[in-house]
């Protein structure tokens, strides 16, 4: 039998995990890439660290417009561990984890050994990498696909496999283009939006404790979409940035897409719930409302709440009124977060919806619209939560695509 060729669109993080698998499986494989490098989200993932994985997985926290049971499905083709076990010992990058965010990281830190690793192994594997080719068309041919491309003649191949990824961060190669392609082969492509994004105040009332972090618990919520988070928060000049943040950041994109932008950001802001502010705020001496807030929250913060709630930081505690204490606590536990906008694609570490996972099947990512067609990444309708829940999406369809289109066994 003639080898099997598989052309992978995208040398992404997904689409170089697809090549790794189709060339170990056996085909021919040609890696399209329409930068000059490829891999650059890898590049500037995790702060050029690279959270490669997370060190455990909460399936629940994925986002998906499609069937959350096909997801978990698709995820649970490979599983963490022999993921983990992929990246130490197949591609020989020993990882970390930090552990007080259960984040996985590669032991030297280098996001670049990620990079330059994965494509190398692809290279040895027999896959050929083929940069500066940006695919522009993709079409069924005699039981074949064609691809065109920017520039140059047109490819043939027995199977193909869609790794182009979002609409984020445009300047690392991703515009859209892949999504425009699987829509006219007729796929269904949820709407997108920018998600893990910062969120943006006009005008920024807190603007002033730009710089300041802290740990909070944020709930975001509009109509029946909710999402919640707990971890970093970060004041910036022009909003709010921060895992948490990030984590929720969707139902606030999602709403102004979709209405007048009405959802509700609360944010409680220490571990310390009504009661346990009820105590802290008992009358004590000469003590002050900032010396009772500045036990828990960062200086500035803490009076910036105070004041939101309508009280002077210098107030005696023992002068508080009650319905006063009350506006404080109220603050403190679920106090609102004025927004206006989000920083939309252009910083938005993953972009949701794209196409529905229905149209795959979960174990071999293979289009239930096209034989011989493959998707997988980031052009597919799920994100997951700051944490390498989107690298272990990334790996997981790739590996599956790969195989998929090798005409191997996942
Ligand atoms: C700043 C930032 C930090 C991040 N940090 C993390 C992190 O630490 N951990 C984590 O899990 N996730 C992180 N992410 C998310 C993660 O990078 C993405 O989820 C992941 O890269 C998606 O992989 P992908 O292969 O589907 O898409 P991409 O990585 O975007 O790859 C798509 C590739 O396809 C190419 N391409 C597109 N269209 C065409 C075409 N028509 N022809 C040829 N080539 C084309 C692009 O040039 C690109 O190389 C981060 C994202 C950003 C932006």
């Amino acid at each position: 039998m003639p080898t099997r060729r598989v052309a992978v669109i995208g040398a992404g993080a997904a689409g170089t995990m697809a090549a790794i698998f189709a060339a170990t499986a056996g085909a021919e494989t040609l890696l399209l890439e329409g930068t000059r490098d490829g891999g650059r989200k890898i590049l500037i993932s995790g702060g050029g660290r690279c959270n490669i994985l997370p060190a455990r997985v909460d399936e629940a926290r994925f986002v998906t417009d499609s069937s959350p049971h096909t997801l978990r499905n698709i995820l649970r083709s490979w599983p963490l561990a022999e993921q983990i076990a992929f990246f130490e010992h197949e591609l020989g990058l020993p990882l970390v984890e930090e552990a007080d965010t259960a984040k996985l990281f590669p032991a030297s830190q280098r996001a670049r050994d990620v990079r330059d690793g994965l494509l190398t192994l692809a290279a040895r594997r027999g896959a050929r990498f083929l940069p500066g080719a940006r695919v522009t068309g993709l079409a069924p041919d005699a039981g074949r696909w064609r691809l065109e491309r920017e520039g140059a003649g047109p490819l043939e191949a027995d199977a193909v496999v869609v790794a182009t990824g979002g609409l984020s961060v445009p300047t690392t190669g991703s515009d859209g283009r892949g999504l425009a392609i699987l829509a006219a082969l007729g796929h269904t492509i949820h709407p997108t939006y920018a998600a893990l994004t910062p969120v943006t105040a006009d005008p920024a009332p807190y603007a002033a404790l730009a710089g300041v972090s802290l740990s909070v618990s944020i709930t975001a919520r509009d109509g029946g979409r909710t999402a919640s988070a707990r971890g970093g928060f970060l004041f910036t000049h022009r909003g709010y940035s921060g895992p948490a943040v990030l984590d929720v950041s969707h139902v606030a994109v999602r709403s102004r897409a979709q209405g007048n932008g009405s959802a509700r950001l609360r944010v409680q802001w220490t571990d310390l719930g009504a009661a346990g502010w009820e105590r802290a705020l008992l009358p004590a001496g000469t003590r002050t409302v900032s010396g009772a807030l500045r036990q828990a929250l960062p200086e500035r913060l803490a009076d910036a709440l105070a004041r939101a709630a309508g009280v002077a930081p210098t107030r005696a505690l023992a002068q508080l009124r009650r319905s006063e204490r009350r506006g404080l606590i109220d603050i403190l536990v679920r106090g609102e977060l004025p927004w206006t906008g989000d920083e939309g694609y252009r910083k938005a570490e993953v972009t949701g919806g794209g196409m529905s996972l229905a149209d795959v099947h979960p174990r071999t990512m293979e289009s239930r619209r096209h034989g011989g067609l493959f998707v997988c990444g980031e052009a597919l309708d799920a994100f997951g939560p700051i944490g390498g829940y989107n690298f272990l999406w990334a790996w997981a369809t790739g590996r599956g695509a790969g195989l998929g289109g090798a005409g191997g066994r996942p």
